[in-house]
């Protein structure tokens, strides 16, 4: 009897997160519709200079009650809803027209955006990319994809050629959340890529955790030997930045520097940013 309970109980907490996903589909759907996506931008930055070397576009949701959903929350669903290659679309327009606007201000600030798994192997990548550097006469040199390891993986065989095609658009390609992924390296060699991201779950601990700052060493090293640009997310203190520094990692993003902010915030923090 006790076991019926239970059923029933387990059964509403499902019946209310289907719900919950439902509305959030929604939610997305629309936003998608009437164009109603917001992004925000990180800087990433010169770990010695302290300069703005480039930013990440990432993807915001408003609620109907105005508050901004997480991507981690609505990523996923979109991924599995199909709608992911609507979003990627929008968001990669809106960084290029972004970063356009910057450019003609006289800020020439590369500018990245998160590509998930679905979007790459979409046969359509590279049309939409040319399109959007297109349409907002934007220069390919200073786009950048962010694609995890797992996400290149995904279609092995197709992968060297994919790659090669996106390079040949004269944009640059970096592995995002490097060494969470379950790359051999065997594979590593073949990814023709210009920049290796080092996961924040390293760098978090990598000054408390001697396995993770040997695995932020390790990485920093392997990167280095395959001719890579490093980049280290989630930077939050200044110990990890001299840490990073003298482990010869010279870029960097995270809250020590700034959090995302929206265009308008970007612009302000850039521009003071020259001023110092
Ligand atoms: P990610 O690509 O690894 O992006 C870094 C995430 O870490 C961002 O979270 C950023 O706000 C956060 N972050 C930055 N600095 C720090 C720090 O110092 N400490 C901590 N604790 N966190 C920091 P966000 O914006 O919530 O995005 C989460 C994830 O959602 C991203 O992880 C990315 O995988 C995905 N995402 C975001 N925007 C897009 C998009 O336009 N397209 C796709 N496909 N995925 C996106
Ligand atoms: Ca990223
Ligand atoms: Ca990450
Ligand atoms: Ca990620």
């Amino acid at each position: 009897q006790e076991g019926r309970n239970r059923f029933c109980f387990f059964s509403h907490d499902l019946e209310h997160s289907i719900m919950e996903r439902h509305h959030l589909e929604t939610r997305l759907r629309k936003a998608l519709i009437n164009d109603e996506l917001f992004v925000h931008y990180q800087p990433k930055f010169d770990l010695r200079t302290n300069e703005i070397v480039g930013a990440e576009a990432l993807v915001r949701l408003v609620n109907d009650e105005g508050e901004f959903i997480s991507p981690a929350e609505f990523i996923p669903l979109s991924e599995e809803s199909g709608l992911i290659i609507m979003l990627g679309k929008q968001v990669l327009n809106k960084a290029c027209a972004e970063a356009k606007r910057w450019l003609d201000k006289g800020h020439i600030i590369p500018i990245s955006v998160n590509v998930a798994a679905a979007q790459f192997a979409d046969p359509d990548l590279a049309c939409v990319i040319k399109e959007a550097l297109l349409n907002n006469d934007f220069p390919a040199h200073l786009l950048e994809l962010e694609i995890t390891e797992t996400a290149l993986m995904i279609d092995a065989a197709d992968m060297q050629n994919k790659l090669s095609e996106l390079t040949s658009l004269g944009i640059k390609i970096a592995i995002d959340d490097f060494g969470t992924g379950y790359s051999s390296l065997a594979y590593l060699k073949k990814f023709n890529v210009d920049v290796m991201k080092i996961d924040m779950s390293f760098v978090k601990d990598m000054l408390n955790n001697k396995h993770d700052y040997e695995i932020v060493k390790t990485i920093i090293s392997l990167g280095k030997s395959m001719g890579l640009v490093l980049i280290a997310e989630g930077v939050e203190t200044e110990a990890q930045r001299h840490a990073l520094i003298e482990l010869e990692c010279f870029m960097g993003q995270g809250y020590l520097f700034s959090r995302p902010l929206n265009t308008s915030d970007f612009e302000t923090f850039v521009i003071q940013k020259k001023l110092q």
